[in-house]
């Protein structure tokens, strides 16, 4: 009933040329029958790669986007201006931007509402710090984050929502969640799916894992009742490890 959603967040790396090279090389191997593909370029490679994926099944993702449909915002990228690009899809909430760059719960919030309302699919990430897990905050951190992203969206517009659960201690680092624990807080964010909007809502909604997802542990994750995708970061940057990640019911 759900659709497995492979994310690759490039992060800020590759330049132009790179970024080319590598969505070229997704463009030739990857099939997306089965699996809905994504990668996030950053922003100064989006054209470029929208064109060289142009005839492949593989969406294009933004990272960020700025609060505001446009105007005097020095620096930011408007959602319109993402649209122009072939971008559908963008990752707000990043726990880099949360932590980084300051993003409060409403900001993050104003950005959902606003990419949804440019059409824009949302993947809205979510997750505790190492200290919140050893302090047992985990479902009221995460579902803190969950309910204070979604206010305004309706049940309709959740279709175009995919969550990603991200514990922040397993980014980059590359240590895991185990696919019981990573599993155990899905149960936790569709429940409250449930609980806010209904069980259709609950049982459609794609929530995806993120934090150090590799080829040797994608399938563990991925056979877990709740996790629907991942939202792959390092290893996204490499074919020899975001193909087999992709193909993981293979
Ligand atoms: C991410 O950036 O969302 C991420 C999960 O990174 P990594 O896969 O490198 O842990």
């Amino acid at each position: 009933m759900r659709t497995a959603f492979i994310a690759g967040n490039w992060k800020m790396n590759t330049t132009r040329g790179e970024a080319v090279e590598l969505a070229a090389r997704l463009a030739a191997s990857v099939q997306t029958e089965r699996t809905r593909v994504m990668v996030a370029p950053p922003f100064t490679a989006l054209d470029a790669v929208a064109e060289t994926l142009a005839e492949s099944a593989i969406e294009i993702g933004a990272q960020n986007m700025a609060s505001a449909a446009g105007g005097a915002h020095t620096g930011e990228v408007s959602p319109a201006m993402l649209v122009d690009l072939g971008v559908s899809v963008v990752i707000l909430g990043h726990s880099e931007r949360r932590a980084l760059y300051h993003e409060s719960d409403d900001l993050i919030n104003t950005k959902v509402v606003l990419a949804l309302g440019h059409q824009l699919d949302v993947i809205l990430c979510v997750g505790e710090t190492l200290e919140e897990r050893q302090t047992d905050k985990v479902d009221a951190v995460v579902l803190g984050q969950l309910r204070a992203g979604l206010v305004g969206v309706d049940a309709d517009r959740m279709a175009r929502i995919t969550i990603a659960y991200e514990p922040v201690w397993a980014i980059g680092t590359g240590k895991t969640a185990s696919p019981q624990d990573a599993d155990a807080v899905h149960a936790t964010i569709r429940s409250e799916l449930a609980r806010l909007y209904d069980r259709t809502v609950a049982d459609t909604t794609i929530i995806q894992y993120g934090g150090s997802v590799k080829p040797d542990n994608v399938k563990a994750l991925m056979a877990m009742e709740h996790i629907d995708g991942a939202l792959v970061g390092g290893a996204s940057l490499a074919t020899d490890t975001f193909l087999p990640i992709v193909a993981f019911d293979t």
